[in-house]
C-alpha cells in the first residue's frame, strides 16, 4: 500500500506503484522488459541525448585547444570554471524558477508539500536556496572543474591514452551504455561510506540538511563529499575513452542531480510531460536517511537489504530496524 493511504499523509504526491529497478537484473530474464527498460531509460530520455550533444558542443567549442592546455594557467582554468558555473546556473536556475519560484505547474507531481526553507539558521544566509547555490558553486563546480582540468591537461600532455570516436566508435557507445551501471555501483558504495558516522556528521550532513530538496540541492555538498562523489570519471584515466565521454560523464554527475533533486517527479507544460525529473527512490533517502543509498539502475539496495520501495510497509520495516539498532 502506498504511504499516502496511511492515516498521516506524508507526501503531497507519491507514485502509485512500488519502486521498481532496472529489469536487466530481474530473474527469470525477461528480454522484452529489458529492451523496453533500456529504451525508456537510455534512448528515449531526451535529457540524456541532449547531454550527449552538449558534451560534443562543449568539447568542440567551449574547451581551450590541447596546445593551450599543455601548461596549467589561470586564464583557461578560470574559463572552464566560469563555463561550468554558467551551465549549472542555466539548468538548476531554470528548473528552480520554473518549479519553485514561479510554480508554473503548481503542486502537480511535487513530492513534499513544504517550500524551500527561509529564515532557517540551519542553512547559510538562513536561506536554503542561497545555501544550496553557495555549496553547489563554491564546492561542486570547483571540484568538477578540478577533475576536468586534471583530465584535459593529462590528455594535452600525452600522459594518458585516449580512444577517439573516429577510431573507436563502438567503444564510444559501449561507454554510454555502461554509464548507468558504472554510476549506479560507484554511487551506492561511496554513499554507504558517506553514512559512516564520522563522515556523516562532518561531511555528508550538508547535503542531508535538505530533507525537502530543490534543483540547487543536487551538488550542494561539502568539498570532501564532492571529491568522493564526483570521482567516478577517474575511471577514464585507466580505461581510454574519447574526451567527449569524460565531459559527458562529468555533466551526468554534476548537472543531472539538478533534475533528480528537483522535488518534482515530472516537469509538465499544462497537461503534457516535458521530461522526467526527480526520482522518488532518492527522495525517500532524503526523508528516511537509512535506505536507498544507490539508484534504480543497479538494484544494490535490494541485494544488500537497504531498499525502500515507497510503501507504508517498507517505512514500518525501516522503523523496526532502527528501533532494534537502538535497543
Ligand atoms: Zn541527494
Ligand atoms: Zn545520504
Amino acid at each position: 500500500m502506498a504511504e499516502n493511504f496511511s492515516a498521516r499523509k506524508i507526501w503531497n504526491y507519491s507514485p502509485d506503484e512500488p519502486i521498481s529497478y532496472n529489469p536487466l537484473f530481474d530473474r527469470p530474464v525477461n528480454a522484452v522488459k529489458i529492451f523496453n527498460g533500456m529504451v525508456r531509460r537510455w534512448i528515449s530520455i531526451s535529457r540524456f541525448l541532449l547531454s550527449v550533444l552538449l558534451g560534443f558542443v562543449i568539447y568542440q567549442y567551449l574547451t581551450p585547444s590541447l596546445q593551450t592546455m599543455q601548461n596549467l594557467a589561470a586564464d583557461w582554468v578560470l574559463f572552464i570554471f566560469l563555463r561550468n558555473t554558467a551551465l549549472l546556473c542555466l539548468v538548476a536556475g531554470s528548473l528552480h524558477l520554473y518549479l519553485h519560484a514561479y510554480k508554473v505547474q503548481g503542486d502537480r507531481f511535487k513530492f513534499l508539500k513544504r517550500e524551500m526553507a527561509t529564515n532557517n539558521k540551519n542553512f547559510k544566509f538562513n536561506n536554503q536556496v542561497y545555501d544550496n547555490i553557495f555549496w553547489s558553486v563554491a564546492s561542486g563546480v570547483t571540484v568538477w572543474t578540478g577533475y576536468e582540468v586534471l583530465y584535459l591537461t593529462s590528455v594535452a600532455n600525452g600522459w594518458i591514452t585516449v580512444a577517439p570516436f573516429a577510431d573507436h566508435p563502438i567503444q564510444f557507445f559501449v561507454w554510454i551504455l555502461c554509464f548507468p551501471l558504472i554510476r549506479g555501483i560507484h554511487f551506492y558504495f561511496i554513499h554507504r561510506l558517506l553514512h559512516h558516522p564520522f563522515l556523516y556528521k562532518h561531511v555528508h550532513i550538508i547535503h542531508h540538511l535538505n530533507v525537502n530538496t530543490g534543483p540547487w540541492s543536487g551538488i550542494s555538498m561539502h568539498p570532501i563529499e564532492n571529491l568522493i562523489y564526483q570521482s567516478s570519471p577517474l575511471i577514464h584515466f585507466i580505461i581510454p575513452s574519447d574526451p567527449v565521454i569524460v565531459i559527458l560523464h562529468l555533466l551526468l554527475v554534476t548537472v543531472n542531480p539538478a533534475f533528480t533533486h528537483s522535488g518534482f517527479e515530472k516537469i509538465m507544460n499544462k497537461d503534457t510531460k516535458i521530461s522526467d525529473s526527480a526520482d522518488f527512490h532518492h527522495q525517500l533517502h532524503h526523508k528516511y536517511f537509512d535506505c536507498n543509498y544507490g539508484n534504480m539502475d543497479v538494484p544494490l539496495d535490494v541485494w544488500l537489504g537497504t531498499h525502500h520501495d515507497g510503501t507504508k510497509e517498507a517505512t514500518e520495516k525501516l522503523r523496526m530496524k532502527k528501533r532494534k539498532a537502538v535497543a
